[in-house]
């Protein structure tokens, strides 16, 4: 039975190591850190439960066959979830007036219908420039901007256009049904993962801080692109400086616990356009979005990215005086704060911009990884989303198994 080293046990380790142990590799899973997982996990307290990064993941069929596999009940959105609101003066479900709706309408549908193609963005070009190019203004700050922080966590400005828009034209790509999560959150993925790989006799070492120059057979790096660059550096030293230029970003997760519940606004949660003078990108209504999260009214609140990094450096009670700012603004109401669970994700998360779109490019170009039966993975590769990070544990098992099998 071929042998084959993941190192990294975050959702890309984790189901890269099951998709390799399904096709009857013999699996060691390597993990940095005394817990699988990586950004992905739920804390249960007092007042309710609070995940740690993502809250969920979206369905696609690949995403319902990974449940089944591990054996973990879908648990799908609340009839609430459906509604999503975006800041202009208050929460709208559409922030455009009517006059800009039509001026979208105008521009766009002609092109779907006509020239989908002329919609494609052009290398090199930032997504706040290709929405201005062919959304307009309006529609760039109020929607395409803040649909999209919401995902990559950064500002239209500082992201690629190509990376995030050319993969919808795609014709093979998956279809999105909706979200799903475990009953007791994003931890139950971690765990039924784990579970499922002891069942298929996958070796798993915790606190390991391996070195892939010795190991031998084929090995997954599957950790963030400034641990995989740390990684290669003796082994494969210039695809090391490759992913050592890949801007990381952090970001802020904080799950409020209030006394009242804030009814006005029931949704999935307020996206919020930059411009405002507001630091918040989003506030998510766990209550709204999946039953059995209203033991206490909650809002999971998101802030950082590569502009707000001097966020990371405030207190605890800083963070709680800006939301409660934030929040008077926004929902215009001052609750108090029974208790709050805090995420600081330090330097965690790539940002999708036009120096990772040409380092993309470059490693796609480069012999140096196969010539060492070196696999690449994780979140700056081909999407940042779990369903994209599954999408890819799928296709580098193939991959490995047309080359080992
Ligand atoms: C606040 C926030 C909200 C998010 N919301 C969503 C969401 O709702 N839906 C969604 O789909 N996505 C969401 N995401 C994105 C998603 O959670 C991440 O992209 C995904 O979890 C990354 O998984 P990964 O395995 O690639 O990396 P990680 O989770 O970073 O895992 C990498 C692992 O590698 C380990 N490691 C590092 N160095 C070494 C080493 N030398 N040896 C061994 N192990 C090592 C680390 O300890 C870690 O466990 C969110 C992210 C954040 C931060």
């Amino acid at each position: 039975m071929k042998k084959v080293t993941v190192v990294g046990g975050g959702f890309a380790g984790l189901t890269v190591a099951l998709k390799l142990a399904q096709k009857g590799f013999k699996v060691h899973l390597h993990e940095k850190s005394a817990r699988l997982g990586g950004l992905l996990g739920t804390e249960y307290g007092e007042f309710g439960m609070a995940e740690r990064a993502a809250n969920s993941m979206i369905l696609t069929d690949r995403s319902e066959k990974l449940f089944k596999e591990i054996g973990l009940d879908l648990t799908f959105p609340l009839e609430s979830s459906k509604k999503r609101f975006i800041f202009r003066g208050f929460p709208k479900a559409m922030p455009l007036n009517p006059f800009e709706i039509l001026k979208v309408a105008f521009t766009v549908i002609p092109r779907v219908l006509f020239a989908k193609a002329s919609l494609k963005p052009n290398a090199g070009e930032t997504l706040k420039d290709w929405g201005l190019r062919r959304l307009g203004k309006a529609a760039t700050t109020y929607l395409l901007g803040p649909a999209m922080q919401g995902i990559y966590a950064n500002e239209s400005q500082d992201l690629s256009a190509s990376l995030i828009i050319s993969p919808l034209f795609k014709k093979d790509r998956e279809k999105f049904r909706g979200t799903i999560s475990g009953p007791q959150g994003m931890q139950d993925i971690v765990d039924y993962l784990h579970a499922t790989l002891q069942q298929l006799d996958v070796e798993i070492y915790l606190e390991s801080d391996i070195d892939v120059s010795n190991v031998d057979g084929p090995v997954v790096i599957a950790t963030s692109a400034n641990a995989a660059s740390n990684i290669l550096t003796k082994c494969a030293p210039e695809i090391s400086k490759i992913l050592a230029r890949v801007n990381m970003s952090s970001l802020i997760s904080t799950t409020v616990f209030f006394d009242k519940a804030q009814t006005k606004y029931k949704g999935f949660g307020c996206l919020i356009p930059r411009g405002l003078k507001l630091r918040t990108f989003g506030v998510l209504m766990p209550p709204y979005i999946f039953a059995g999260r209203n033991k206490n009214y909650n809002e999971t609140w998101i802030m950082g990215g590569k502009n707000n990094q001097d966020l990371l450096n405030y207190t605890d009670k800083d963070l709680l005086d800006l939301i409660s700012k934030e929040r008077k603004s926004i929902f215009k109401r001052q609750d108090s704060i029974l208790d709050a669970k805090i995420f600081r994700w330090n330097q965690a998360l790539p940002v999708y911009d036009l120096e990772l779109e040409k380092i993309q490019q470059e490693l796609s170009q480069s012999p140096a990884l196969a010539a060492k039966d070196v696999f690449l993975h994780g979140n700056y590769l081909s999407g940042i989303g779990l369903s994209k990070i599954l999408e890819r544990s799928e296709r580098l098992s193939e991959e490995i198994a047309s080359q080992h099998g």
